[in-house]
């Protein structure tokens, strides 16, 4: 049911490149829908998130972005600056 959701789907981009496999993320997350990868890279189980951005606040490397669906574009990333 809950088709018509009051609020938009949330959107999880990893940007594997930054990604350094720390597990902080897939540690964390409430509903444990992130996972690492053989290549020790953060996948998501997009379907089951919520959207609570802690995965993308926790990120030492700010390698997780937080969209909204109906937005289509996220915002540009303002990298680490190293
Ligand atoms: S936004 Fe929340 S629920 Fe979704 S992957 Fe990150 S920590 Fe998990
Ligand atoms: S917290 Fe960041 S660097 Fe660590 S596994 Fe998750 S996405 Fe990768």
């Amino acid at each position: 049911m809950a088709q018509t959701a009051s609020r938009r789907k949330a959107k999880v981009a990893i940007r594997e490149q930054w990604c350094k496999g720390c597990g902080i993320c897939v540690a964390f997350c409430p509903l444990k829908v992130l996972g690492l990868s053989e290549e020790n890279k953060a996948y998501v189980n997009q379907d089951a998130c919520n959207g609570c951005r802690l995965c993308e606040r926790l990120c030492p490397d700010f390698a997780i972005d937080i969209g909204e669906e109906d937005d289509a574009k996220p915002q540009a990333a303002s990298g680490p600056g190293k």
